[in-house]
């Protein structure tokens, strides 16, 4: 099995917690009982080092996984349905399989991301199976980390069929995004699936999201990864998303008028846009601009890691959050300070904002010493200049999702 995780006593504590909370838990009366052991699967959220809006144009990312994960314990039964409980909402949900479809969707719910990896997974040919089960999770909901994609991979692992054959985590992703994008209705790129889906221990991953596949690399030794929840909303975040979303898509219509062979802007350098500019509205130049030099600084950041050049890492953490709030237009004033107060500390080497924007969190690589002096600065200054409360979550770079074998 993939990504099994050996048991570790707070492995074991969440995993006896969880399943007493299943088995305490009232059946579905009438109907076969779930039968079988109780069994794990975990799934991370991540975090995205560089390569902001590039996913959905064809392009580079650079995420991890993260060590803030859903888990669900669940027991296979032979009815072809779901029924899950969430502990953070203390909500219990079904569905059917039968009739399930985009169209025929009820209200929204939380419940959707799970439905629509079933459903995805089936139009991709896989067997699906029903189960009963109960989650929890430690990964901020809705704060830019990946909770819905997370939430997606771990029913990805649960929803299988046992024994058999499984899609590789890049195939897998596009399944999932497929369920996101058509099923619940968010136009979401391929990131945080594959991250998710892909992740490995102690590295980033450079996924290629033409083609959906990834090398990894390694983070340096002696940095740590450091996020900073801004605490605000993202309420302005899927218009403005799908208004960039045709801009880029514009962009690429217009050059490509003149540039046979460009399909993405993945294709487009800035040799090309500099030639097209003068075809481009003002503001769709500038968002093309954004995504072409953000490929370039995902490549370049890659090196950067690999040679443990931390001057350059912070070069580029630095024009890719400028480019973000000046060329792309997404950052906000929170994400503003949050980076400003960061970079003012000493031993932070790197630091921007990570996700959509408009809100959410930024990242930072931050030598080992400096961990609790990033979270003092920011503990102490955020709140003042802005009202909100900040939070701060040291994590570390974890495998993807798979079932956890306990006591292996
Ligand atoms: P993000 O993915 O950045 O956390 P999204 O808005 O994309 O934010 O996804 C958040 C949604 O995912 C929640 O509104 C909820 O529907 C679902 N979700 C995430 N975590 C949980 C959880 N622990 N229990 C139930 N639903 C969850
Ligand atoms: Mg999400």
């Amino acid at each position: 099995m993939t990504a099994g995780h050996t048991g570790n006593p707070s492995t074991a504590g969440r995993a006896a917690a969880l399943s007493a909370r299943l088995e305490a838990r009232p059946g579905m009366p009438p109907g076969p009982k779930a039968s079988g052991p109780v069994r794990l699967v975990r799934a991370p959220g991540r975090v995205n080092l560089i390569g902001e809006h590039t996913d959905y144009n064809e392009g580079l990312v650079l995420p991890a996984a993260i060590d803030r994960e859903i888990w669900i314990a669940f027991q296979g039964w032979d009815r072809p349905e779901v029924e899950l409980t969430s502990a953070e909402f203390d909500d219990t949900r079904s569905f059917s399989f039968e009739g399930l479809s985009p169209e025929t969707r009820g209200a929204k719910s939380w419940i959707d991301y799970v439905a629509a990896t079933a459903w995805a997974m089936r139009e991709a040919g896989l067997p699906i199976r029903g189960f009963r089960g109960v989650m929890n999770s430690t990964i901020p909901i809705g704060s830019g980390l990946s909770s819905s994609a997370a939430l997606e991979m771990a029913s990805s692992w649960a929803l299988a069929v046992p024994g058999a054959p499984r899609p590789d985590p890049g195939a897998m992703a596009a399944i999932a995004q497929r369920g996101e994008n058509r099923y619940v209705g968010v136009n979401c790129g391929i990131m945080d699936q594959f991250a998710s889906a892909a992740g490995m221990a102690g590295n980033a991953l450079l996924i290629d999201c033409r083609i959906n596949q990834f090398t990894t690399a390694p983070m340096p030794t002696g940095l740590s990864l450091v996020v900073c929840e801004t605490g605000s909303s993202r309420k302005l975040e899927a218009s403005a998303y799908n208004t960039r979303r045709s801009e880029c898509e514009l962009g690429v219509k217009l050059i490509a008028e003149r540039e046979p062979g460009v399909r993405a802007l993945r294709d487009v350098d800035e040799a090309m846009l500099e030639r097209n500019r003068d075809r481009l509205p003002e503001v769709v130049a500038r968002r093309c601009e954004h995504v072409v030099r953000e490929d370039a600084r995902v490549m370049a950041s890659v090196a950067a890691l690999r040679d443990g050049d931390l001057d350059a890492l912070g070069r580029l953490f630095a024009a890719s959050h400028a480019s973000l709030r000046d060329l792309y237009e997404v950052s906000s004033p929170e994400l503003d300070a949050m980076v400003d107060i960061a970079v003012s500390v000493p031993g932070v080497i790197a630091s921007r904002m990570t996700g959509a924007g408009f809100g959410g969190c930024t990242v930072s690589l931050v030598e080992r010493r400096a961990e609790e002096a990033l979270r003092e600065a920011v503990l102490a200054q955020y709140q003042k200049r802005t009202g909100l409360e900040p939070r701060v979550y040291i994590v570390a770079a974890v495998d993807g999702a798979g079932e956890v074998i306990l006591g292996a």
